[in-house]
C-alpha cells in the first residue's frame, strides 16, 4: 500500500464513505502527490446521464413549491455536515488534487462559507417594486426557480466551484445535476455522499422535505456533460474550466436559447508602480503566481513592473522562489504540491521552450522531487524575465510560471499591457499612490472581472460576485447578486382601479 492509498482509506473510514459501488473501469483517479491509482470508476452512460436529468426535473417541480427559507434550512444542514467533516474532506482535496494541506481546507472553508451565505439568501430572494406610469396600478419583480442547473467543474476546485453553484441553486428552488472533473471524481463522490447523508437525515426528521433526486452526481468524461449540455431540461449550464471547453458549451447552449455561466480561463497580471510596498508586493506575487502549484484560474500570469524598482523586486523574487518548499502537499512546511499530471508538466516545458526562443529569461522551471514518485510531477516555480509582452504571454498556461515584463511611463501604460490580452478574470495593482489605484479601477483601467488594490490575484472571498470578462466567458457566481443566474425574472403589472388605462396613453376603445 502506497502513502496515497492509505492516506485514502483512513479518509474514507473517516467520511463513512464505501467506493465499492462506484468501482467499474472507466474513470481512473490518480494521485498527483505520487502518481499512483487510488480507485477506477464506473462512468454514467447518456442513458443513465437523461434519466438522472429527468429524475432531477421531476424533483424540482416539488421543490421550487417549498417556501425558500425551507430550502435554505437544508443547505443550512449541509454546511454543518461540511464543518464535521473538514478536515477528511480537506485532506482528500489534497490527495486527488494535489492541493497543500491549508489550501485542501481552505476549499473546504469556501463551501462552509457559501452555505452560509446561501442559508441568508434563502430570505432574501428580493424583488423589486416600481413605479406605475397608470393610475390605480401596481408593478413589481418576482423571482422563480429556474428548474435542473448543470453544473460542469474543473479539477482545480474539485468541491468549492460546485457547492458555490449548488447551495446557491438549491435556495433558488432548482434542481442539481454536476459531472465533475474526469480527474477528482473521488472529491465528488465524497461530497455528494455528504449531501445525501444531509437530505436523509433532514427527511427522517420532516418526511418528504425534500424530494427524491433533487441533487445528482454523474461521472465521467466530457461525453456525460455533453448530455447536460445539450438536454433541453436543463434551463442553466455553469460550467467551469477551459476556453476550449467553454467555445464548445458556450455555442450548443445558445442555440437551444439555454442560459449559461462560463467560467474560463484567466491570464492574470499584476501592476507594481514605483510608489508600491515591495516587500508586501513581493509576499502577495508569491501566493498569487505560486500557491496552488500555479493552478488556479486567478493564478497570476504576468507581472508588470515599473522599471525603477523593477530589479530590486525581482531580486527579493529570485530569492523566494529559490527557497520555497516544494514537495508532497500533505507534509507541514510544503508551499509548492505537484502539478495535476504529465500533460500538465510537458504543457508548462513548452512555455518555458517558446519564452526562451521569444528573448525571455528562466529562473527555475526544472522537475524536482523525482523521489516522490516517477508519475508525479513536481517543479521549481519559474520566473521568465521577458523582453516584452509576447506570444506566450497570452495563453494560460496552467503551471507556475511569471512572466515578468517592464514599463516606464505611467499606469496608463502598464493598464494597456495588462489589458492586451485575450482573458479577463483577475487583476492587480500594488501602488501608494491614490491615483494610479483609482485610476486602475475606473471606466479606462483594468478590463477584468475582478481588480484589486495592495491584494494579490487569487483568493477571492465568496461575498463578491466572482468571474471575468472576454474568453473568461463573462459569468458570475458566488456572492452578490450572482443568485439570480440561477433564477427567473417575473415583472407583474396589477391593476386595483376599476378602469383600464393602457400605457403610453395609447386609446383602444371598444
Ligand atoms: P477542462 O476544460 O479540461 O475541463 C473542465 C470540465 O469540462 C471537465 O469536467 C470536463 O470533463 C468538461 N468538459 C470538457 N469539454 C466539454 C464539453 N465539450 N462539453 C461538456 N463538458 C466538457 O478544464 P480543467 O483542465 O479541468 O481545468 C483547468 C481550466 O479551468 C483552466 O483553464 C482554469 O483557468 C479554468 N478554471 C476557471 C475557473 C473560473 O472560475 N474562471 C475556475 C477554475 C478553473
Amino acid at each position: 500500500m502506497t502513502q496515497s492509498t492509505q492516506r485514502l482509506n483512513d479518509i474514507l473510514k473517516a467520511l463513512a464513505l464505501d467506493l465499492k459501488p462506484f468501482a467499474g473501469q472507466d474513470i481512473t483517479s490518480r494521485s498527483p502527490a505520487d502518481g499512483v491509482t487510488l480507485a477506477v470508476l464506473k462512468a454514467h452512460s447518456a442513458q443513465q446521464a437523461q434519466d438522472a436529468i429527468a429524475a432531477a426535473h421531476q424533483a424540482y417541480l416539488q421543490w421550487r413549491t417549498v417556501p425558500a427559507p425551507v430550502r435554505g434550512e437544508l443547505v443550512r444542514r449541509f454546511g454543518q455536515t461540511l464543518r464535521q467533516h473538514k478536515a477528511a474532506l480537506g485532506a482528500l482535496v489534497s490527495v486527488e488534487a494535489g492541493k497543500i494541506t491549508s489550501e485542501g481546507l481552505g476549499e473546504v472553508q469556501e463551501m462552509i462559507d457559501i452555505c452560509d451565505f446561501a442559508v441568508g439568501l434563502s430570505r432574501q430572494l428580493h424583488g423589486l417594486t416600481i413605479a406605475s406610469e397608470r393610475p390605480g396600478h401596481r408593478m413589481m419583480e418576482t423571482w422563480h426557480p429556474m428548474g435542473v442547473v448543470g453544473i460542469i467543474s474543473a479539477f482545480n476546485f474539485p468541491v468549492a466551484v460546485w457547492c458555490w453553484n449548488s447551495a446557491l441553486a438549491l435556495v433558488c428552488g432548482d434542481a442539481v445535476v454536476w459531472k465533475p472533473s474526469e480527474k477528482t471524481p473521488l472529491t465528488a463522490v465524497a461530497c455528494q455522499h455528504l449531501l445525501e447523508q444531509t437530505i436523509a437525515a433532514f427527511n427522517q426528521e420532516q418526511p418528504g422535505a425534500v424530494p427524491e433526486g433533487l441533487a445528482q452526481l454523474l461521472i465521467g468524461a466530457r461525453e456525460v456533460g455533453e448530455v447536460l449540455v445539450d438536454s433541453p431540461l436543463v434551463p442553466v449550464v455553469s460550467a467551469t474550466g477551459s476556453t476550449r471547453m467553454g467555445r464548445q458549451v458556450g455555442v450548443k447552449v445558445a442555440e437551444r436559447f439555454g442560459r449559461s455561466i462560463l467560467e474560463l480561463g484567466g491570464n492574470n497580471a499584476m501592476i507594481v508602480t514605483p510608489s508600491a510596498d515591495l516587500e508586501l508586493a513581493a509576499r502577495a506575487i508569491t501566493f498569487a503566481a505560486v500557491g496552488t502549484a500555479g493552478q488556479r484560474c486567478t493564478t497570476l500570469r504576468r507581472l508588470i513592473v515599473h522599471k525603477s524598482v523593477a530589479e530590486q523586486l525581482v531580486a527579493r523574487l529570485e530569492k523566494i522562489y529559490g527557497s520555497v518548499t516544494v514537495g508532497d502537499p500533505l507534509t507541514d512546511g510544503t508551499l509548492v504540491g505537484p502539478l495535476i499530471d504529465k500533460a500538465s508538466f510537458e504543457g508548462m516545458q513548452a512555455a518555458l521552450a517558446q519564452a526562451k526562443q521569444e528573448g525571455g529569461t528562466i529562473i527555475g522551471g526544472q522537475r524536482e522531487r523525482e523521489d516522490l514518485g516517477q508519475d508525479a510531477y513536481y517543479v521549481r516555480p519559474a520566473l521568465v524575465k521577458m523582453p516584452a509582452q509576447t506570444k506566450v504571454m497570452e495563453h494560460e498556461t496552467f503551471a507556475p510560471i511569471l512572466y515578468i515584463v517592464t514599463y516606464e511611463g505611467s499606469a496608463e501604460d502598464a493598464i494597456a499591457v495588462q489589458n492586451a490580452v485575450p482573458q479577463g478574470l483577475s487583476s492587480a495593482i500594488f501602488t501608494s499612490d491614490l491615483r494610479d489605484a483609482e485610476r486602475f479601477m475606473s471606466p479606462a483601467g483594468s478590463d477584468c472581472g475582478i481588480a484589486n488594490v495592495n491584494i494579490g490575484t487569487s483568493g477571492a472571498e465568496i461575498g463578491g460576485a466572482f468571474g471575468g470578462e472576454k474568453e473568461t466567458g463573462g459569468g458570475r457566481e458566488s456572492g452578490s447578486d450572482a443568485w439570480k443566474g440561477y433564477m427567473r425574472r417575473a415583472t407583474n403589472t396589477i391593476n386595483y382601479s376599476g378602469a383600464l388605462p393602457l400605457a403610453q396613453g395609447v386609446r383602444f376603445d371598444v
